[in-house]
């Protein structure tokens, strides 16, 4: 069952990038664990997909001793209290949308001597109840963060509002990628625009055709999670 949904999806992120205007290198999948347990999980690194996302702190702890092969991106708000569990265990942290987060990522990195490798949230549709920095302030929060040694800010990450119809999707999509672009060209010191993370299950597709080279995935790989 994963294996043939992994297969399925593999070939559809070839075509959509094949579609895509933008080729800006690989596209990576990451894998969206949450809620499923880690033996199943175990079904998908076995077919070597070993990058793993996951949104809360206390989930990632529990799986992670039980999948030493597996590499973890942080994907949901972190608290700044927890940051300290995953500073060392975390090869990635997306979800930077503050700057007292980033600080205490500062100090837990230079305290462990790491550099951190992070990505910005952006609130990309505006929604209230969604964190992540606004497009317009987006600028200004790199420019902030680009002063902290220890942290190395990798790309942009948005999670998409839902909408029934794929051309919203698109148009959400459209206005990151521009965003992405427009950061690019400012060539801020100690910013990297490596990454742009957007698009899920339902609406990859469309992200990669729009400049998306991170997607994440979890009910198209691991079935419905309700
Ligand atoms: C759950 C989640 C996903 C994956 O969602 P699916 O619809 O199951 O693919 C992606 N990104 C974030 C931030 C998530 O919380």
């Amino acid at each position: 069952m994963i294996k043939e949904n992994i297969e399925k999806i593999t070939a559809e992120i070839e075509a959509a990038y094949a579609r895509s205007p933008y080729q800006q290198g690989k596209i990576t999948m990451l894998a969206v664990t949450k809620t499923v347990p880690a033996e199943r999980i175990k079904e998908l690194t076995e077919l070597g997909f070993c990058l793993l996302g996951e949104n809360r702190v206390q989930e990632m702890l529990e799986k992670y001793e039980a999948l030493p092969e597996a590499s973890w991106h942080i994907i949901g708000h972190l608290q700044t209290n927890k940051v300290k569990y995953i500073i060392e265990k975390a090869a990635m942290i997306e979800s930077v949308d503050s700057i007292a987060l980033a600080e205490e990522i500062e100090k837990q990195a230079a305290k462990h001597d790491i550099i951190m490798p992070v990505m910005v949230q952006v609130n990309i549709d505006d929604d209230e109840n969604k964190f992540g920095i606004d497009a317009e302030n987006c600028a200004s929060f790199l420019k902030e963060l680009s002063r902290l040694p220890h942290l190395r800010v990798q790309g942009l990450m948005t999670i998409g509002c839902i909408y029934d119809d794929p051309l919203k999707a698109r148009s959400t999509f459209r206005k990151m990628k521009a965003l992405f672009d427009e950061i690019l060209t400012l060539h801020i010191e100690n910013i990297e625009m490596k990454y742009l993370s957007m698009g899920m299950s339902h609406d990859y597709e469309i992200a990669i055709e729009e400049g998306a080279n991170i997607v994440r995935i979890g009910s198209a790989i691991f079935g419905s999670r309700s």
